[in-house]
């Protein structure tokens, strides 16, 4: 058989090296952002964001948005939570939260009106079923009245699911009210596993959930796993992946759990010892990458696998993928426009974060502003680190002459530095470099956030810096190991 000829999902997507991992695993960023989110600072605020809207603006009124809502409420706390929530089971604060919130979506609508296509709309939380049908359907309605959706065939709409808080009928709804994909956060079937992060989910409930989305003729059903969590060991892992592979989702994430205890105060109710060491999280891992290779996934990169048929795999193929806060996307460059508290904006050259707290989300909102609480506006050199990061984070290749094409350097001169500790990861097998491409190999991406680090200027600089300075560039990072 010749190579074009083998099927895709037989190609060697990932190759795992134990060996490589235990050498090469340190903390860093998953750059669904570069600067990171922890370079954003209050310098920048509301004026900035409406500078940078109406730059965009003068560039294009046609490019197509992506639009995020987030939706802070949860029912009750899952102890492995490192995600921005408010865990309540008193309803009436989601109905004060959602009439600001089409205030916000409303504002943000006024500001884009014939800039306000949308080809990409996620939902995200905490739990955007916490919300009541009704509710959902009322937002959609909002939503639509500001903004111009694509069709149904041509738009990826996307909504985060918690099995435990919707019946079939709520997911025949949410397909009704526009949404064509859908993401399940199971994180594991064991029951032990469950308890001890507080997450009770039985199995037919989320087989139940999935089956009900086909019915509904979701697009893409995708489920969420974690790996490190307390009581996890290879068998539980093993089971869960066989039940998994058997309820055939198109996409599988697989996160890596970092127990932040200091950071995250609900992970402090995990019994540290029944956490799994590292070694059994590298085995963990590693029977994943296996047992989801041989049924056929890809690796796209970052925690996530897809079936090749599935439209992550074909933008990844085509060189299309692109990389956000939302993790992996097939809509190249648009600008991100986010609604809800904490949540955050990419437009055109600047990132911006709402505020955290509802009080202050509220209180930003009653004034008429947008509840803008920071962000960064990049400068050329951040710029041309992040068409670098997106790159090598998407094609696991970065084509050289492309980067001196796009920008008035030399690549050899102006990243000598970073080619030299290149370099060293070269000799460690995680890429090639030549005078035209470096190329990520089989097993570099697994590691792909230790050779995106060496192109983060801020981190560099951080580590030059000692952390008595105060500096804003030496903050302790709040990431997690790369595996
Ligand atoms: S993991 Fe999800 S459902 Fe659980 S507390 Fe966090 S945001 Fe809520």
């Amino acid at each position: 058989m010749t190579a074009s000829a083998i099927p895709i999902s037989f190609l060697p997507s990932v190759e795992f090296d134990a060996q490589l991992i235990r050498k090469l695993n340190q903390v860093g960023p998953r750059y669904t952002s570069y600067p990171t989110a922890d370079r954003f600072t209050a310098d920048f605020g509301y004026r900035d964001y409406l500078q940078a809207v109406t730059g965009a603006r003068a560039r294009s009124n046609t490019h197509p948005l992506s639009l995020y809502i987030h939706i802070p409420f949860c029912e009750s706390i899952c102890y492995y939570c490192g995600c921005n929530k408010i865990v309540t089971k008193d309803r009436s604060k989601a109905v004060t939260y959602l009439s600001y919130l089409k205030r916000e979506i409303e504002m943000q609508g006024r500001l884009l009106v014939g800039a306000n296509q949308i080809e990409q709309l996620h939902f995200g939380g905490g739990t955007p079923t916490y919300l009541s049908d009704a509710q959902m359907e009322d937002l959609m309605t909002h939503l639509r009245r500001w903004f111009s959706f694509a069709s149904d065939a041509n738009g990826e709409y996307s909504i985060e699911v918690d099995p435990r808080t919707v019946t079939r009928e709520r997911v025949h709804a949410l397909r009704r009210q526009g949404f064509n994909r859908i993401s399940l956060g199971v994180q594991d079937f064991d029951p032990d596993v469950q308890i001890a992060v507080n997450r009770i989910q039985p199995e037919s409930e989320t087989l139940e959930v999935i089956s009900a989305a086909r019915e509904a003729q979701f697009r893409s059903i995708s489920i969420d796993l974690i790996y490190g969590l307390p009581k996890q060991n290879v068998i539980t892992m093993n089971q869960t992946l066989t039940k998994v592979i058997a309820a055939n989702p198109d996409r599988i994430s697989i996160y890596n759990y970092a127990h932040l205890p200091h950071i995250f105060k609900p992970q402090r109710r995990i019994a540290e010892a029944d956490l799994p060491d590292a070694d059994t999280k590298l085995d963990m891992l590693a029977l994943c990458i296996k047992r989801l290779t041989e049924a056929g996934y890809i690796y796209i990169g970052m925690d996530h696998f897809a079936k090749p048929t599935d439209d992550l795999a074909i933008a990844q193929r085509q060189g299309r993928l692109h990389r956000n806060f939302q993790g992996y996307s097939t809509h190249v460059g648009a600008d991100l426009v986010s609604c809800g508290v904490s949540a955050i904006s990419a437009v055109g050259a600047t990132y911006s974060q709402n505020v955290k707290t509802l009080d202050e989300y509220y209180e930003q909102i009653e004034q008429n502003e947008l509840p803008i609480a920071r962000g960064i506006k990049l400068t050329m050199d951040d710029l041309l680190r992040r068409i670098i990061i997106q790159m090598l984070m998407c094609n696991f290749e970065l084509s050289v002459a492309s980067i001196e094409l796009a920008y008035p350097i030399s690549f050899k001169t102006y990243f000598a530095a970073e080619l030299e500790k290149l370099r060293g990861l070269e000799q460690d097998g995680l890429l090639t470099i030549d005078d035209e491409w470096i190329s990520v190999t089989l097993k570099g991406r697994l590691l792909i956030r230790n050779i995106c680090m060496v192109f983060d200027r801020y981190l560099n600089a951080a580590a030059d810096v000692p952390h008595t300075t105060g500096a804003a560039e030496a903050r302790p990072l709040r990431h997690s190991k790369t595996i």
